[in-house]
């Protein structure tokens, strides 16, 4: 079979409509839109495009399956959990070319991230067994506590287009694992992931109304009439900053639970004690992976300006080497931004920064061509007073600035609103801890270009977010704590 062929097949495989109650359905009003694959601009397919209705009628069908849902043996919604993990490590090839089809990313990194993403699920159908409570004796002796804990309730899950299934199987494994049920809505350009995810959790046995997935082309329009509804009690949701204050504003009206995953403005800070070769790979890793579109993507190198020329001379040379294409080639290292939006963004965040004094070492231009490609670039000199400084770059562009004393360094590094993730290389032990204690972020990353493990509480702090995502606190997030008070005669 040729390739063109394999990836018509791969889109032809998913169900494009909506999934409402455990049956496949178009919109209300048969209304779709197109999905278009970033590395040529033309379209790949369409898929429902929900409206108002639709997305209430999804919400009717969470509603009427929470409870027996929460009733179903934890056991039942572990194995449910694990049959999944199996299916989709069995798809992993089919699902990575789909997601590289929508997204653009090089398809070794789809393959890990579908890898990533089903982790998710073997990790919650092991935690779905281990929910527990607490049993103590009143401080006077007077009676017994009791505390118990049970799902939040049907949930509204919002996902972003960079990661279009990890981002899904964060809060659906969860979600499942506590007994909640749910909506989720995709990013519009990356429905074809969470369609897929969905039809092998329903051949995994997850019962009807459980799981419900409206796509649509009109997030906001859609979403605000289910968050302000009552039904719903919680909402998780990973995107912008931006789009994350207005949906707890939304969330206000019905207090309902959030976790909020939001940007990223990560500092990459290079001591003068540094490994060098660890610190370049390190770069390579928190700058490349995805494409830059990652909220943990290095934001800004800081770096000791005694090691500063060798550092960005060196990461140069390894950004200038990436191969660049379309993902679905083997042997491609740099895809596509995600549409001409990004891309625009990033050549006007490169001319900023350029105007203001920063020198390009490597990359800088935008070429011609179809797809929405940016080289990767490496900027020396950066002033603060460029908007890549605080602004999410969220393309394959490394600014490097330089530091004296680790004060000034610190002080750089929290100088953002954000606080999802800062990476730090030094081989200084006291030096490491004084500086990781003074971070002002959800996760460092020591010595090491990335965090992310299923394993692990995933998380930001200040405008980065509420909440924590895998890890054993994972769970937490669709979980309610009842205290019963209990007189003991
Ligand atoms: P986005 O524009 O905020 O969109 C995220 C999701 O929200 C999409 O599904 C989008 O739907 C939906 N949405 C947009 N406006 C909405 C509204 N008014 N009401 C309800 N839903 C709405 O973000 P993005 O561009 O897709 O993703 C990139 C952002 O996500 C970056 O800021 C990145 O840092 C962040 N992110 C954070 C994490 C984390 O774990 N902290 C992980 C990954 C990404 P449409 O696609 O239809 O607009």
């Amino acid at each position: 079979m040729s390739s063109e062929q394999r990836e018509r097949e791969v889109v032809a495989a998913v169900d494009k409509q909506l999934l409402i109650a455990g049956k496949w359905q178009p919109a209300a009003d048969d209304a779709t839109f197109d999905v278009e694959d970033p590395s040529t601009g033309q379209p790949l397919c369409a898929v429902a495009d929900a409206g108002v209705a639709d997305g209430l009628a999804a919400l009717d069908a969470a509603a009427a399956a929470q409870d027996s849902w929460a009733a179903q043996p934890p056991r039942e919604r572990a194995e449910i959990l694990r049959r999944s993990f199996e299916l989709i490590m069995a798809r992993q090839e089919d699902l990575a070319l789909l997601m590289t089809l929508e997204m653009g990313k090089p398809i070794a990194e789809a393959r890990g991230e579908v890898a990533y993403a089903a982790e998710f699920f073997r990790w919650f159908s092991e935690e779905a067994a281990r929910i527990d409570g607490g049993y103590a004796v009143a401080p006077n002796g007077q009676g017994r506590f009791v505390v118990m804990r049970q799902p939040v309730g049907p949930s509204l899950l919002i996902t972003p287009w960079n990661f279009p299934m990890a981002m899904g199987t964060r809060k659906i494994g969860p979600a499942v694992a506590a007994g909640c049920t749910m909506v989720i809505k995709p990013a519009h350009q990356t429905p074809l992931s969470m369609l897929a995810l969905a039809g092998i959790l329903i051949e995994a046995g997850l019962p009807e109304g459980v799981l419900n997935v409206i796509t649509t082309a009109h997030a906001g329009a859609v979403m605000e009439p289910m968050i302000k509804d009552g039904r719903a009690r919680k909402l998780s949701f990973t995107g912008s900053t931006a789009v994350g204050r207005k949906l707890l504003e939304q969330c206000a009206d019905q207090v309902l639970r959030t976790s909020m995953e939001l940007g990223g403005n990560a500092p990459f800070l290079v001591f003068d004690d540094a490994d060098l070769d660890a610190a370049v790979d390190g770069a390579m890793l928190a700058k490349m992976r995805n494409i830059g579109e990652a909220c943990t993507a290095a934001n800004r190198f800081l770096v000791h300006a005694d090691v500063a020329e060798e550092f960005t001379e060196r990461l140069a040379r390894r950004m200038g080497a990436l191969a660049i294409g379309r993902g679905v080639e083997d042997d491609t290292e740099v895809g596509p931004l995600i549409d001409q939006a990004a891309r625009d963004k990033v050549t006007s965040l490169v001319s900023d920064a350029v105007d203001r004094g920063a020198r390009v070492v490597v990359g800088g231009e935008a070429g011609g061509g179809t797809g929405y490609y940016y080289p990767p670039t490496v900027l020396a000199d950066v002033p603060p007073s460029a908007k890549m400084a605080h602004e999410e770059i969220f393309g394959p562009v490394a600014p490097v600035t330089t530091f004296a004393t680790e004060d000034e360094a610190v002080a750089a590094a929290n100088d953002t609103e954000y606080g999802l993730v800062a990476y730090l290389y030094t081989e200084n032990l006291q030096r490491a801890f004084r500086v990781t204690e003074r971070l002002q972020t959800g996760m460092v990353g020591l010595n090491q270009g990335i965090v992310s493990n299923p394993a692990a509480p995933f998380g930001g702090v200040k405008h980065s977010g509420l909440g924590r995502e895998g890890g054993k606190v994972g769970i937490e997030e669709f979980l309610e704590t009842k205290y019963v008070a209990m007189a003991l005669r």
